[in-house]
């Protein structure tokens, strides 16, 4: 049976312009966020608010999730008065927000429980991708629920793959996030020189582009570090979390990562100094910090 009324939970930076999307493509959608202002604009944009979980999915066909952090997910999904409780059987669970693996593994066990069908599907593109619908998209869990949400993430997203079981989505999502932290530090680290040395950098980052050194972090991020604009985007908090994941399954499978658990330390350092509602790019701010470099 085709998914149509579709339930959104956690409207904020991603959950909304991933929401308005669906909306724009037919879908009956309800969304519902703990701060109700962030509804309302779902509302202003032709979905449906709702201001509990239960009335959120009592009628949903699937719903997506998109919250912070592994503990957000656990308690909406698995807590007393959470998804898992009030969703039709039946239901397909979708959860896009970037958590644990073995959390998510979990929760896919604990769903099947209460007769529900769960994906987890963390997406990669930042802000700019769930605007234009652009996310990658790498899926865990069964073909069939995977083929069932196909037609969700053809809208959300350009690059939905089905990477394996339950909690391989998330695995996947976490070597992605260690490989933009570490392109986005040595960007950082490749401007801070350029600028010592004289260098335009607007040219500079052009003719790099072209390159081997050319990636989608350079030409995503690069203006903005240049001009110092670090609102975002993807705050340093959240990279914070997803870099703990990275070493902490790092250390539960035997890898080591040297340089993911270098990068990882600055990541804390800039939210420890209070930088965490501040673009991850804003990595740059340290490097001139360390190198006693004022812009
Ligand atoms: P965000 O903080 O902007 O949004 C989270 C939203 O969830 C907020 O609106 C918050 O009010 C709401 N919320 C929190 N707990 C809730 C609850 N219990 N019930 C209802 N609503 C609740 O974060 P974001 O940037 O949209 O990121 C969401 C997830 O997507 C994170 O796991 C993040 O790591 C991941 N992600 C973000 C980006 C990005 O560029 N921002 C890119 C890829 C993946």
């Amino acid at each position: 049976m085709a998914l149509q009324k579709i339930t959104v939970i956690g409207l904020g930076i991603m959950g909304l312009p991933m929401a308005r999307n669906l909306v724009s493509a037919g879908y009956t959608v309800t969304g519902h966020n703990r701060s109700r202002g962030k509804t309302d604009a779902l509302v202003a944009d032709g979905g449906n608010g709702a201001d509990t979980v239960a009335e959120a999915v009592a009628d949903a066909d699937a719903v997506i999730t998109m919250l912070p952090d592994s503990p957000d997910v656990e308690a909406l999904l698995a807590g007393e008065d959470g998804v898992f409780a009030h969703a039709r059987p039946g239901t397909l669970v979708i959860d896009m927000s970037t958590i644990r693996p073995d959390v998510a593994r979990t929760l896919a066990q604990q769903g099947r429980e209460s007769d529900l069908r769960v994906l987890d599907a963390p997406v990669s593109g930042g802000e700019a991708g769930a605007v234009e619908g652009a996310l990658s998209i790498m899926v865990g869990g069964e073909q069939a629920d995977f083929d069932a949400a196909r037609p969700l993430f053809d809208v959300l997203g350009k690059t939905p793959v089905l990477v394996g079981p339950h909690g391989a989505g998330q695995t996947v999502k976490a070597a992605n996030q260690l490989i933009v932290a570490g392109h986005l530090q040595l960007l950082a680290e490749a401007l801070v020189f350029l600028e010592a040395h004289g260098v335009e950098t607007e040219a500079g980052l052009e003719v790099l582009g072209g390159g081997l050194a050319g990636s989608t972090v350079l030409q995503r991020k690069g203006a903005a570090m240049r001009e110092r604009n670090f609102q975002p985007g993807f705050r340093i908090t959240l990279h914070d979390k997803d870099l703990r994941i990275v070493t902490d399954s790092a250390r539960t499978s035997g890898v080591t990562v040297p340089l993911g658990a270098q990068v990882a330390q600055l990541v804390g350092a800039l939210n420890r100094q209070g930088h965490g509602d501040l673009d991850h790019s804003a990595l740059l701010k340290l490097v001139e910090e360390l190198s006693g470099r004022k812009h």
